[in-house]
């Protein structure tokens, strides 16, 4: 089978050239043709000999998505659900949004997770691959496209876990990094993870300026065990190791996701137990209103209660915001549109 061409960073690029007897210069032209000009075949790479063109051509594969639905919500955040066109006619989801400081997209990382956690729309449906780098950056491709916008920051949390596809994830990183392709600086990168502690030490060593979210969710074991099963394997202690030696081999402060569930994590002693945690730690807790899955147990806090819950940590100095809750009337909030589209 033919290798997807957009899986090569561009020191590998330069080598598959090198070995079709060409050039290694010939490798930066492809690679502006590839993330710049975001072209779709190699026909088009017209300061490329027709040979070469056709030596490409015989030699790699370039992907494309067939978008499956698009939905746009009146706060301008767009969702979309791709087939990836792979033998299994695979789906998966990237949500658009819309910033003052530019355009974010949220990439989804692997064809449905293993993490199980409860309130996710993800748990439930089997678990079906990593997504390769080429399909990590092409959802970007399709979208700059589709929506004619230049994308200048990228969250992975869509569906997946990032760094249960570590590999796959670090080589697209390195991909949309380099200033001849996408030039999208890590800084604009954050990487969401569930707690999978040794990938975190591995991440801090890589020398890499992406922003690290943890989905923390609950400073008290039982209660994160019950509501994600990775804390069973990686509990608290453990994974806020991981977070002060990221924090001190990066100096990057880290930001926990924190999804309020009614009468679950969201009351004063919750608060009090997440400052004791956090307390003197280059950290900032992002709270999130959950979303109710369909059948799921955990429902949205009041906003009375979420308001309450910042004050708290706020007063206690622990910076704390409430996410904008962007695209809630399409469905835009963690693949639930791929859960939606499986049932029928
Ligand atoms: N697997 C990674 C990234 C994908 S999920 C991770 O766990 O971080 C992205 C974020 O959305 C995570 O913080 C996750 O906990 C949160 N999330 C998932 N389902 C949610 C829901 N129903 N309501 C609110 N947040 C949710």
């Amino acid at each position: 089978m033919k290798k997807n061409i957009k899986n090569y960073n561009l020191d590998e690029l330069k080598e598959e050239i090198k070995s079709l007897g060409e050039k290694p210069y010939r490798a930066e032209q492809i690679f502006k043709w590839l993330y710049v000009d975001n072209i779709s075949s190699f026909s088009e790479m017209t300061n490329l000999s027709l040979d070469l063109r056709k030596k490409l051509d015989e030699n790699y594969s370039l992907n494309s998505f067939k978008i499956e639905k698009k939905f746009k919500s009146i706060d301008g955040t767009i969702k979309y659900l791709f087939n990836v066109q792979d033998e299994e006619q695979n789906m998966i989801e990237s949500v658009l949004m819309s910033y003052h400081h530019g355009y974010t997209i949220c990439v989804s990382s692997q064809i449905g997770c293993k993490m199980g956690c409860k309130f996710c729309a993800s748990t439930g449906i089997k678990f079906g691959r990593n997504l390769e780098s080429s399909e990590i950056i092409q959802q970007l491709l399709e979208i700059e496209k589709d929506a004619k916008v230049k994308i200048s920051n990228i969250v992975f949390m869509g569906i997946g876990e990032p760094l249960d596809n570590y590999e796959n994830v670090m080589n697209s990183i390195r991909i949309i990094n380099n200033p001849k392709g996408l030039n999208i600086g890590a800084r604009h990168i954050s990487i969401s993870t569930s707690g999978i502690v040794p990938k975190i030490y591995q991440l801090a060593n890589e020398n890499m300026q992406c922003t690290l979210s943890i989905s923390l969710h609950s400073s008290n074991n039982k209660k994160r065990s019950e509501m994600m099963p990775i804390n069973d394997v990686y509990p608290i202690e453990e994974l806020i190791k991981a977070c002060e030696y990221y924090i001190k081999k990066t100096n990057k402060r880290i930001s926990f996701e924190y999804a309020l569930a009614k009468d679950n994590n969201d009351n004063l002693n919750d608060a009090k137990d997440l400052v004791k945690l956090l307390k003197g730690m280059l950290a900032h807790v992002n709270l999130i209103p959950i979303n109710k899955i369909k059948d799921g147990k955990y429902t949205k806090s009041s906003n009375e209660n979420i308001i309450k819950f910042r004050d708290y940590l706020n007063d206690c100095g622990i910076v704390a915001t409430i996410r904008r809750e962007l695209g809630s009337d399409i469905n835009a909030a963690c693949g639930q549109l791929r859960r939606q589209n499986m049932r029928k």
